[in-house]
């Protein structure tokens, strides 16, 4: 072959190995790609000021580990009753001193986020005593661990009675309602950070600094609950700065970082947290007691990413938005919407659209590509719910993920991303689906 004749060959290969080729391998037509780059180019400032939040983050986690002298030792796990666990008593040092609280539990024990919130919660009230939600109406799972869904098991069986405060039209706290429904029998006001599955905007930081500081003033003795759920390293900020005396969340979200394969934290004060402890475990035992077995590693590694992880899932939730609202979806922030949690909703309006959108994401996964997600009867859920996840975690919502119930407005809330890269392809596969099925107008 002559020098020239070399050339052209390898020309042609490297023509191949562009990135608009490999995503033309995987799906996505040009017409797509030629959208998505434009959407991308006008995103530059707003990822830019994830990034920076996410450098903040980073340096507040590894100061939390250099202050607990975090050695290979802690990677050590233990077995059996799991005593002088240092790896895993100072993971939950490290926690404290990122969460800025006396004192953290975070256990693999705590099988997941509506178990570490019925925790909080079962630990710190008592027959007799009220709690309020101040942020309308909680989680959907939450609803038959107080007992608004009579339950087995409920709080509402314990003696333990439940009022709600709905938040005002514009999704902010309505103070002169939270006023009035504190009873002098109300022991604890819970506060929801991220939208979950309703379509009210999620809570900043700021507003649920200013709600605690009103409860705190009227009544210092309630205790403030604040469910973190997706909100962690969303901010440089978290709500246990401004008083909250417990914050909650689930590994397998955001601080996990991916990493951690199971797991829940509650950081807070150490009177909040001891009860917690000997609740999860045993009174006397506490948290004396929990073997990490393998997991501390994944643990602080997880915690470690989490920051960056979080910022990936951010471009990835502000990409969706500003694609599908140019093509008349309504999102949930909005495009331009300041950010308080990773999840978007995109509400399609019909079955149909959901589905497309769930198919999208699930094949776009690294994990289970091939399989095509159904709506099914999910245990603590009203109605069916479809979910797509490819996960490397089972169940991971920091991972690329979207779920959503059948029902109006056929919302899909889409969530995570280990990586920036694998979000944009996710969005845009699920795009295409979309597109394919002739449920994109203008296309
Ligand atoms: C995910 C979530 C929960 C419950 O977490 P699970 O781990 O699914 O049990 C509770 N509250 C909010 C706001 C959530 O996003």
């Amino acid at each position: 072959m002559t020098e020239q004749g070399r050339e052209a060959q390898i020309q042609k290969i490297l023509e191949k190995y562009t990135t608009q080729g490999f995503y033309e391998q995987m799906g996505i037509s040009p017409g797509v790609l030629k959208i998505s780059e434009e959407v991308c180019g006008h995103l530059k400032e707003r990822f830019a000021q994830f990034d920076q939040t996410a450098e903040a983050n980073q340096l507040k986690v590894i100061g939390a580990m250099q202050k607990n002298r975090i050695s290979a030792e802690h990677f050590n796990g233990s077995t059996g009753y799991g005593y002088n666990d240092a790896g895993r008593d100072d993971l939950e040092k490290v926690y404290a001193d990122t969460f800025h609280t006396e004192d953290a539990l975070v256990r693999t024990q705590i099988t997941c986020g509506t178990h570490a919130l019925s925790l909080a919660l079962g630990a710190n009230l008592r027959p007799g005593d009220e709690m309020v939600s101040i942020s309308g109406k909680p989680y959907d799972t939450l609803e038959e661990v107080i007992g608004i869904r009579p339950s087995r098991g409920s709080l509402a069986e314990y003696g333990i009675t439940y009022n709600q405060v709905e938040l005002k039209e514009d999704g902010s706290f309505d103070f002169d309602a939270i006023r009035n429904a504190l009873r002098p029998r109300t022991r604890l006001a819970a506060i929801q950070r991220s939208k979950g599955y309703l379509t009210r905007p999620s809570l900043s930081v700021d507003q649920i600094a200013e709600a605690i500081a009103f409860v705190k003033e009227l009544r210092p003795d309630i205790i403030i609950m604040v469910d973190n759920c997706y909100g962690e390293f969303v901010d440089v900020c978290e709500p246990s700065d401004f008083g909250a005396d417990m914050t909650v969340g689930s590994l397998i979200k955001n601080p996990g970082g991916g990493l951690a394969p199971m797991g829940g934290y509650i950081a807070g004060t150490k009177e909040c947290v001891e009860n917690c402890a000997v609740r999860l475990t045993s009174p006397g035992l506490g948290r004396e007691v929990g073997a990490s077995l393998e997991v501390n590693r994944s643990l602080y590694q997880g915690l470690f990413l989490a920051p960056t992880v979080t910022a990936g899932a951010l471009k990835g939730a502000v990409f969706a938005a500003n694609l599908f609202e140019r093509f008349g979806f309504r999102c949930i922030p909005d495009a331009s919407e300041r950010r308080n949690d990773i999840i978007q909703a995109i509400e399609f309006g019909t079955p149909e659209g959901l589905k497309r959108f769930c198919e999208g994401i699930q094949a776009a996964a690294p994990v289970d590509s091939y399989v095509t997600p159904e709506p099914w009867a999910m245990p603590g859920y009203d109605s069916d719910v479809i979910m797509a996840a490819g996960a490397f975690i089972q169940g991971s919502s920091i991972e690329l993920s979207a779920d959503g119930p059948l029902h109006e407005p056929y919302a899909a809330y889409f969530q995570g991303g280990l990586t920036w890269e694998h979000a944009k392809f996710g969005i845009l596969k699920a795009f295409q689906k979309l597109a394919d099925a002739g449920l994109i107008r203008e296309l």
